[in-house]
């Protein structure tokens, strides 16, 4: 065997998301469960190069399985782009006689993995943290689950209000130029429509929808919308519509933050469970540079480099769907 994982380092890097402490509990108790030690690295990356770091024993992982957030914080560190960062953050890990690394994050957190995973030949697995649900070769991202319920419950709210005062809305998820929140909130919502980046090459999604005459039978019209600098979001479209058709009354909830908060949905505590378990044992198995995914229900392993580059296409099927179910 090339090298025997004594100690692995665990941290939470880039946004948060609901289930990530679950993640956290499920890759401590492994390890240890295993005969691995564990050291907790506090802020994302940041924490690798200011020494913020803590062992963790089982019961540091007790009563965090429902909540949101991370226990570990985490934060965007500019730092580790350079390669002298990344030597303070090696410096740390050979003080702390970490020999992997467990990271849990979205495509910059893998990214930022794999340069330091090639630069000192340290063996990293990364688990998809992050609601946006925008990493391929994984069906679903810890957060991901949480946040579309989230969505959905104010949007069900909204609706309310929608009909009352017979008014268009503009709705603004999160999404980070991905449109897997907002279409797959709208069919559960059963909104009007969603406009989302991946079909905005294809057509131009506002136009298309008057054209459908998307008002015609309805006193309320509800339009989710990905935050997205294309589009210019909810804002943007709602500036467009206010011109181009005075006579809708049009108004624009932005959701923000609130969609990332909150105690995880069992699907999201299942499925962080699982891949916790799956990160250490792809690390016993001497696997490295991977994320761990789920694909139709089973554990798979992905490359970053797959994970981070390939664009995950949004299912044509639930497009029409939307389509279908909103005249
Ligand atoms: P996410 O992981 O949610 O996509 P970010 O894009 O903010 O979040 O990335 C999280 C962290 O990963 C950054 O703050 C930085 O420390 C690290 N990172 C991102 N890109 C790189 C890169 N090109 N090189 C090194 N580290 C990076």
């Amino acid at each position: 065997m090339e090298y025997k994982i004594r100690c692995v380092g665990l941290l939470t890097s880039g946004g948060d998301a609901p289930g990530m402490n679950a993640a956290i509990r499920a890759v401590t108790r492994t390890a240890i469960f295993n005969g691995i030690r564990v050291k907790a690295i506090y802020r994302g990356y940041k924490g690798l190069i200011t020494g913020e770091v803590k062992e963790f024993r089982t019961q540091d992982v007790s009563n965090i399985i429902q909540h949101g957030g991370t226990i570990l914080k985490t934060a965007r560190c500019m730092e580790f782009k350079t390669p002298e960062g990344r030597k303070i953050a090696y410096d740390t890990m050979v003080r702390e006689e970490i020999d992997a690394l467990v990271v849990i994050g979205g495509d910059g957190t893998f990214t930022g993995a794999r340069i330091f995973a090639q630069e000192y030949n340290i063996p990293i697995v990364g688990l998809p943290g992050t609601i946006d649900n925008d990493l391929w070769g994984t069906d679903s991202t810890i957060g991901y689950d949480t946040a579309l319920n989230t969505i959905v419950e104010a949007v069900d709210k909204i609706r309310d209000t929608a009909t009352s005062h017979e008014r268009l809305f503009f709705v603004e998820v999160m999404g980070r130029d991905a449109g897997f929140l907002a279409l797959n909130s709208a069919i559960a919502a059963g909104a009007e429509a969603a406009i989302i980046p991946e079909r905005e090459t294809h057509e131009d999604q506002l136009e298309a929808l008057i054209k459908n005459g998307f008002r015609k039978s309805k006193n309320s019209s509800i339009v989710l919308v990905a935050e997205s600098e294309t589009t210019g979001g909810a804002q943007g479209l709602a500036n467009r519509m206010r011109e181009e058709h005075p006579e809708y009354d049009v108004r624009v909830t932005i959701l923000g933050h609130i969609q990332r908060g909150g105690s995880p949905t069992a699907y999201d505590r299942i499925l962080a469970s699982r891949m916790g378990v799956a990160a250490i044992d792809a690390l016993l198995d001497e696997q490295r540079n991977i994320m761990i995914g789920i694909q139709n229900d089973e554990i798979v392993h992905v490359p970053f480099t797959k994970a981070i580059k390939d664009d995950k296409q949004i299912n044509p099927e639930k497009v029409s769907v939307l389509q279908i179910l909103s005249i």
